[in-house]
């Protein structure tokens, strides 16, 4: 099995790492834990849409061979400010494809929604150990994902900090022992908000995580619980169990990342602070561990863990989720593009919350079913989704 074939890596030698999404929420945790390792990894590539800044002060500090910037706007102040730097400078999409190409041994793919799927499936192709941090590509391309990963021999770690802890608990040579998933949902800032407070809630107070620390698309997400709804989606397609065995239950303490529940009635959590460096750093060295400087859990101050079953009515999105991961084809990638968008309109003031998922609903409603075959197909259903979305969004709100 792909997932478990990570080889080991010589303690001696630094590892090769590849940052594809670096000025991000996880890829700037990620370059936080290569720093207090130096010796350990070698930065050979870097990538970001468009934070020019960011990016060449990572570039300055870890000296990369080759960087890309995905907006091609800030090529030349990018260029200006690492003059006299060896470092290759590339813009464009195609350019982060290629920094996926580059010889790394590992790769983080951290770029948020539909534009890293193809550089994500470049690291795939070539075999390399990739760190997964973009749950939109197994949400749109998993099968295509899943079948290149075994066809390559690619090794894949789920960064999401639910996936991340299942693959920590989950008995891969095992699999028939197995009884379900169980992904816990912080429930995020409007677990106990009533509908109408919901439906007046300002995007500040939906990017509000009460728990984790996240980029404003995920904290949306997360508000809504379509992050949830992803979730079951990706892991649908990471660990091959079928969409009723796979529960979601509302643990508003974030301590319990997710669970695997075993047929003789064990039940194997994986705990920890809610701080993303746990399973960026589980992924930078697996099968080693790497020490963080994490928060620990402090079982003396935790008093109560708390559990609850999400509310089908407040938060449609879990179903919304549910349902298009049952028709397949065409629908996860229609969910996703439409739910982007309607982030996007939400965050800019010009819906509501509670319009985002009923933009997804519509959105789906309205397009064809449809089977794509190819990447290309997922990125032509992709942008088709786009527009019809706009159009859902300008029509009926
Ligand atoms: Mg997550």
């Amino acid at each position: 099995m792909a997932l478990m074939s990570a080889k080991k890596s010589e303690v001696s030698a630094p590892r090769q790492v590849a940052i594809l999404g670096s000025t991000g929420s996880v890829g700037s945790q990620t370059i936080d834990i290569i720093r207090r390792n130096r010796n350990q990894y070698e930065v050979t590539a870097l990538t970001a849409r468009r934070n020019v800044e960011e990016l060449a002060v990572q570039a300055k500090e870890f000296k990369p061979s080759f960087i890309a910037l995905a907006e091609p706007d800030g090529y030349q102040e990018l260029k200006n400010s690492l003059s006299g730097y060896d470092i290759e400078i590339a813009v464009g999409s195609e350019a982060v494809a290629e920094a996926a190409q580059r010889p790394a041994e590992w790769v983080m793919a951290a770029i948020v929604g539909a534009a890293g799927l193809k550089p994500t499936l470049a690291a795939v192709e070539r075999g390399a150990i990739v760190a997964f941090a973009n749950k939109e590509c197994l949400v749109c391309a998993g099968e295509l994902m899943m079948n290149e990963i075994k066809r390559q021999g690619a090794t894949l770690l789920p960064v999401d900090s639910e996936h991340n802890a299942i693959f920590q608990v989950f008995d891969f040579e095992r699999r028939e022992g197995i009884e379900k998933l169980i992904l816990t949902a912080s429930g995020g800032p409007f677990r106990d908000w009533d509908t109408q407070a919901m439906g007046q809630a300002s995007p500040a107070q939906a990017v509000a995580h009460p728990n984790w620390d996240m980029g404003a698309k995920i904290s949306v997400d997360s508000a809504t619980m379509m992050n949830k709804g992803l979730e079951v989606i990706e892991a649908y397609h990471l660990f091959g169990l079928p969409e009723d065995k796979i529960d979601v239950v509302v643990h508003p303490q974030s301590v319990i990342h997710s669970m695997v529940a075993y047929i003789d009635g064990s039940v194997l959590a994986q705990m920890g602070t809610p701080d993303m460096r746990t399973p960026i750093a589980y992924s930078l060295a697996y099968p080693e561990r790497l020490e963080t400087p994490c928060d620990r859990l402090d079982w003396n101050e935790m008093k109560t863990l708390t559990f609850e079953a999400p509310d089908p009515g407040r938060f449609p999105a879990l179903r919304i989720a549910r349902e298009v991961l049952r028709a397949g084809g065409s629908a996860p990638i229609v969910m996703n593009a439409a739910n982007e968008i309607a982030v996007a309109n939400f965050l800019d003031g010009r819906i509501g919350f509670l319009q985002i998922a009923a933009t997804v609903e519509k959105a789906l409603e309205t397009f064809p079913h449809r089977q794509p075959e190819t990447l290309d197909d997922v990125h032509l259903l992709d942008s088709e989704a786009r527009t019809l979305t706009h159009d859902v969004v300008a029509t009926h709100f």
